[in-house]
């Protein structure tokens, strides 16, 4: 299994992608800027110019940062 992958929960807020493979909505990291109070638009992105993720059924692939979604758990 792999280990990168964090723990999701329905309603909180993540940075991510569409698995290429299945469609499913995949995590790759916590966004701590969502569901305290707005204090900023703009919420930093991880730092990587490329990160790695694997989707809810396994597929494990990478994506750009910069095409990362900013999405919630749960609502797609
Ligand atoms: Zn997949």
């Amino acid at each position: 299994m792999a280990t990168e992958k964090p723990d999701v929960m329905v309603g909180e807020w993540y940075w991510g992608a569409k698995c290429p493979e299945c469609g499913d909505m995949t995590a790759h990291a916590h966004d701590p800027m969502r569901g305290q109070g707005e204090r900023e638009i703009t919420s930093e992105k991880p730092v990587e110019a490329q990160v790695t993720m694997t989707c809810p059924n396994g597929h494990r692939f990478s994506a750009a940062t910069e095409n990362l979604l900013r999405f919630e758990w749960g609502a797609q």
